[in-house]
């Protein structure tokens, strides 16, 4: 089979990948937890923490000019990733958790109670308790969405579970457990027709395809750097103009305001009224490094290898005896989550690591999906851009021989 790029020499991109583990090949599989960063990323921090580390926005000095211009610089480049009409909807976070935590306080202080949400059953608890903390605080009733045995959101549950109150509908594009690919422009679509917005949980969909906003018909877009080959800390909240100026802050601070006087402070203009605070810079900045490599690869061309390593293993590890995959929806991404017989998630991982292969053990951040499955947890294995072939082999080479231990 032909890869539609040398894996092998872009490996030698992400220094962390020549790494041993137990002086063996390190085989990094929990990409959907955490993917590696490129050496250009890395330097991006170098270089900035060497030569701009100054704080942005309030300075007249070349370095807060320079940190400035090169955080901004990524903010057009994230505009310009997502599809997004104006770089005033691309406000920093850190991460797709505290950008749900800002739409569910801030847009989520414009509901009344009685007010309407619909989540799904698959989602990461980020996308569940920042909405549980807004029905303790405001009243809002929840709707939970079901998921069938393959790991498919039952569509017609969806539409018949709104009513005059729904006013929002907060769903995961790509499912980090089951790699279900949601059909989040449909629901858009229909939740638009039905007067509610939608919030898209898009921490495992933007490394795994183009992600295009307003093609989709998101009015809020949420992802986390760090899965995408970007440094920690930082993240996306992308928000529909409109909706982020009738909003009030999330929090309060530094850079947030136009004039602060005790009889009555004013906001800044987008996208600053969100962004309280010395946001951090460097991530930004070294975000944007990240989301040029992906393009320089071709994220088609990343989805066609990840998509031929998922059936490459998913095929291998189905051979094996007492193996069980959690998540078999048409078209999903790149994710397997398995269990192996009776044997606790826990000890399959605990045995793969000692074989030098990272993957991922446990709930996931989604009980309530695992209580769906009648389950406390999976093994999970995620591939990235440079997941080889090989890697897969060893990988299935090794879980038959944990397989053999543990049953
Ligand atoms: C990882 C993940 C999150 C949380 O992202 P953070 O970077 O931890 O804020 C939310 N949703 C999904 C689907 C995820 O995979």
């Amino acid at each position: 089979m032909n890869t539609p790029y040398d894996v092998a020499a872009l490996r030698r991109d992400f220094p962390i990948l020549s790494d041993t583990v137990y002086g063996k090949p390190l085989i990094y599989f929990d990409n959907a937890a955490s993917s590696q960063a490129p050496r250009t990323v890395i330097d991006e921090i170098d270089r900035l923490y060497l030569h701009s580390k100054a704080n942005v926005h309030r300075g007249v000095h070349c370095l807060s000019q320079k940190a400035t211009g090169a955080m901004e610089a990524s903010r057009e480049r994230v505009r310009d990733f997502i599809g997004a009409e104006s770089s005033d909807e691309i406000i920093f976070t850190r991460g797709t958790t505290e950008a749900i935590n800002l739409v569910a306080s801030s847009y989520g202080s414009l509901l009344s109670p009685g007010d309407e949400i619909i989540l799904t059953q698959m989602e990461h608890h980020s996308n569940i308790v920042p909405w549980q903390l807004l029905e303790r605080r405001a009243g809002i009733v929840l709707k939970v969405v079901p998921v069938d045995d393959n790991g498919v959101l039952d569509m017609d549950a969806f539409r018949s579970l709104f009513s005059e109150r729904t006013r929002l509908v907060s769903v995961c594009h790509v499912s980090n457990v089951l790699g279900t690919v949601n059909p989040v422009a449909e629901i858009a679509a229909y939740a638009h027709s039905r007067g509610a917005v939608v919030c898209v949980d898009g921490a495992q969909a933007i490394s795994h395809e183009k992600i295009d906003v307003r093609a989709i018909g998101a009015d809020f877009y949420a992802f986390s750097s760090h899965k995408m080959y970007g440094p920690t800390g930082i993240g996306i909240l992308y928000g529909r103009r409109e909706l982020l100026e009738a909003m009030p802050p999330y929090q309060g601070g530094g850079e947030m305001i136009g004039h602060v006087s005790f009889s009555g402070t004013t906001w800044a203009d987008l996208p600053y009224k969100f962004e309280a605070g010395t946001p951090d810079y460097i991530g930004a900045a070294a975000l944007a490094k990240a989301i040029d490599y992906m393009e320089n690869v071709g994220l088609d061309r990343i989805a066609a290898h990840e998509q031929a390593l998922l059936q490459r293993a998913t095929e291998a590890m189905l051979t094996i005896p007492g193996l069980r995959i959690y998540g078999t929806a048409p078209g999903k991404a790149a994710v397997i989550s398995f269990l192996i017989g009776n044997a606790h998630h826990y000890d399959t991982g605990i045995l793969l690591d000692r074989m030098g292969i990272a993957v991922r053990t446990g709930h996931h951040c989604a009980q309530p999906l695992m209580e769906r499955y009648g389950i406390e947890g999976t093994v999970r294995a995620a591939f990235a851009l440079y997941n080889t072939e090989e890697e897969v082999d060893i990988f299935v080479k090794s879980l038959r021989r944990a397989a053999d231990m543990l049953l």
